[in-house]
């Protein structure tokens, strides 16, 4: 079992351990990501440069309204604009620097290796803190099933065979490891001499988590690109909650997304304003 199995998106099943017998596992399966806000901006208005604002924002959204307005300074608002106008004029402009002050940071677990490995190929603007294979056990690790296996019953019996496997080795090669390198007197280091190695007989499908901290300019790149039809499902579905998280937070970073349902049955979206 993994520390906090997600009540929605896993489930988990007895597995017998043949041809390892000596211990028995519960397999932990994600099916959909967990993507949680955990860092938001707070924006400290300066009282000698106070904007006349029209509308309530959260402190992001005024925060990078704030340093709109400072490069013209027009904190007296003479356009009378609310901050979804003022900013909705920001994306028309393609003025997305202004964008980069407003920082979130989300927690993402219950997705896959290969998912992260696409996931920080994304690098202007973000910041990444990733579960370690070398210092976790992974001999309970939990596993994403792609969503392309999702439903049918004959790949997805054959896929858990698979993994299963999978982890079974790794327990085997950490124990092989473990003894191999006795003579290491530091019992940490030895640990992660064995798991840096037996790792590498894991899936891409192991799951694992990520802290991303990303400015809203970057994380609307990101998003246009991993909302696309082109890209890969489960990423796609990440990028499908990560909209959804943030436009909780600050709608006004991205009124202009729009999701619907494609041809896969997946969910995509498409941006009016390309790459701000
Ligand atoms: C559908 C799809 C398929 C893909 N297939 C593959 C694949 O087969 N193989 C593969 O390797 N990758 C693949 N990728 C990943 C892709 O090549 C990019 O690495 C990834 O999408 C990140 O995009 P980015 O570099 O624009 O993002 P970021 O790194 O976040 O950069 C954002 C923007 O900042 C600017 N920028 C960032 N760094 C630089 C720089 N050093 N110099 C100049 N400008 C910079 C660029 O304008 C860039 O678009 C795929 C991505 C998608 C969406």
């Amino acid at each position: 079992m993994t520390d906090q199995p997600f009540p929605v998106s896993s489930f988990q099943f007895p597995v017998s351990r043949f041809p390892f017998p000596t211990w028995s596992l519960m397999l932990t399966l994600h099916r959909e990501p967990l993507v949680t806000l955990i860092g938001r901006p707070q924006f400290v208005e300066p009282a000698h440069l106070g904007v006349q604002w029209h509308e309530a924002g959260t402190d992001g959204e005024r925060l990078a309204e704030f340093a709109g307005r400072l490069c013209y300074m027009s904190q007296r608002n003479p356009a009378g604009r609310s901050t979804a106008e003022y900013l909705g004029n920001i994306l028309r402009q393609g003025h997305g620097s202004v964008f980069e002050h407003a920082v979130y940071v989300l927690l993402i677990e219950g997705v896959s290796r290969s998912l992260t490995h696409e996931l920080v190929r994304h690098r202007a603007g973000f910041g990444y803190s990733q579960l370690s294979q070398r210092y976790v056990d992974e001999s309970e690790a939990a596993f994403v099933v792609p969503p392309a296996i999702q439903g049918d019953a004959e790949l997805e019996a054959a896929w858990q065979a698979q993994v299963t496997s999978a982890q079974a080795a790794y327990v085997s090669a950490v124990e092989r490891l473990m003894e191999r390198y006795a003579w290491v007197e530091d019992r940490v280091h030895r640990r992660k001499l064995a798991r840096e190695a037996a790792r590498s007989l894991l899936p891409n499908a192991t799951e694992t988590k990520i802290v991303v901290s990303g400015n809203v300019r970057a994380w609307r790149t990101m998003l246009e690109l991993r909302l696309g039809e082109g890209a890969e499902r489960e990423i796609r579905r990440l990028a499908v909650r990560v909209l959804e998280a943030l436009r909780g937070e600050a709608p006004r970073f991205f009124a202009d997304f729009e999701l619907y349902e494609a041809a896969d049955g997946e969910r995509s979206g498409r941006v009016v304003y390309h790459k701000v």
